[in-house]
């Protein structure tokens, strides 16, 4: 590798198609065809179609949970199921700052307050700590996101939530496939958050669920989610167009039946990683727990003062190369210029975490050949970095 052969600069990308960090998995054909024909032969193929109660069945008992109310996507799925169980009187919804960049918006679209709580700088995610700082008279539910990679501590925030008796709603769309103490991620909470984009663990094209262990809120979000009928076609309120169409469905239980085999293929892409990265100055991968089950879906990594390029530059230079790398969840939702009123609280942790993760390809089509180029070309840039920063002047003057 040369300086001058970097795509930045003159040279032909590493990579000829894209490698990502959305997971893309293709499940077996011939198993979602024939998910495909069951649901295509009885004629019922809008969201009420025959997949659909077979859907929520396997992944109410894949999470533990006893009822899923599948939907259209992940977000709507928040929306409704916050409208749901909102403390009525109440406006703000309390949610990180760090985390999934359409979620104020989503308090935003029910007229709700987004109040930002800090981090946990270990985890990265909410802890009962900073969202014990932002509960007062005004506050309605609260929001928690699990981070990428590790989980947040569930136990603490129910115990809060308990103790100032509001609604809890975890967005696991992070977490699938985990394990706490033996107790599935899926079960916890007055609900659980899930989507089916095809850029997350399980690949429905598009789409959602919510777990949860309370019957009246599934009867609520089901009707809801079906222009405010109920099954026996009783108006029962409010409600949209926001099921799970049957086709979606039969990918996602496609995705379902080869669960183990995709944990299996990310555990393996997290381990090379975690071979090869350790001997690269500046670089920290962020490990998954190995004690429980994990997806092992994401490769984030922590850029630390061995690190001699920015974030922004390293981000730029892989890009040039088709290592489509994201930074972690950026701009935090604090700093972003919004149209509607939010709330922040003290923010320590969040703004010195901001800029330092990097999400590095994962998913179905990065093998262990690419994560040894990829490897390459980091330890490569890291260590001829004072050199491109001066050929980056040079070219800039
Ligand atoms: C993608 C995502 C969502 C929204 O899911 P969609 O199905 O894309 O609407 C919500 N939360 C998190 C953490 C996500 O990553």
């Amino acid at each position: 590798m040369q300086i001058e052969s970097l795509a930045f600069f003159s040279g032909k990308p590493v990579f000829k198609k894209p490698r990502s960090t959305s997971n893309l998995i293709k499940p077996n054909k011939g198993k979602f065809i024939e998910y495909v024909k069951k649901s295509y032969n009885t004629g019922k193929i809008n969201s009420n179609g025959p997949l659909i109660s077979e859907f929520e069945r396997r992944f109410a008992d894949l999470h533990g949970a006893k009822f899923c109310v599948s939907v259209c996507n992940g977000l709507w799925g928040l929306v409704l199921t916050i409208k749901a169980i909102k403390i009525h009187d109440k406006n703000e919804i309390i949610m990180p700052s760090l985390t999934y960049r359409r979620m104020a918006d989503i308090a935003a679209w029910l007229k709700l307050i987004p109040h930002f709580c800090d981090v946990d700088s270990k985890s990265l995610g909410i802890s009962p700590k900073y969202v014990e700082k932002c509960i007062n008279e005004n506050t309605s539910l609260i929001l928690a996101p699990h981070p990428i990679v590790n989980l947040c501590d569930v136990e603490g925030i129910e115990k809060l939530a308990n103790k100032y008796n509001l609604p809890l709603i975890f967005d696991s769309v992070e977490s699938y496939y985990a394990e706490i103490n033996n107790k599935k991620i899926g079960s916890f909470g007055d609900a659980e958050c899930f989507s089916l984009h095809a850029s997350k663990f399980f690949n429905g094209f598009e789409g959602g669920y919510v777990t949860t262990n309370n019957q009246e809120l599934a009867n609520v979000l089901k009707y809801y989610r079906n222009n405010g009928f109920d099954n026996n076609g009783q108006f029962k309120g409010w409600g949209m167009n926001a099921g799970l169409m049957d086709y979606h469905a039969a990918l996602g239980l496609a995705s379902l039946d080869e669960v183990e085999l995709q944990v299996n293929k990310n555990k393996e892409r997290f381990l090379n990683y975690q071979d090869l990265l350790k001997n690269i100055l500046g670089i920290e991968l962020v490990e998954y727990s190995f004690k429980e089950k994990r997806s092992y879906k994401n490769i984030l990594v922590k850029l630390n003062s061995d690190w001699k390029l920015s974030r922004e530059m390293t981000i730029n230079l892989l890009q040039a190369e088709n290592m489509i790398v994201r930074p972690y969840y950026y701009p935090p939702l604090h700093q972003k210029n919004s149209s509607y009123k939010t709330i922040t609280s003290e923010m320590n942790n969040t703004n010195y975490l901001k800029d330092r993760f990097l999400l590095l390809p994962c998913g179905e089509f990065v093998d262990s050949e690419d994560i040894k180029i990829i490897a390459a070309y980091l330890s490569f840039i890291n260590t001829n970095a004072e050199e491109i920063k001066n050929r980056i002047n040079e070219i800039s003057k």
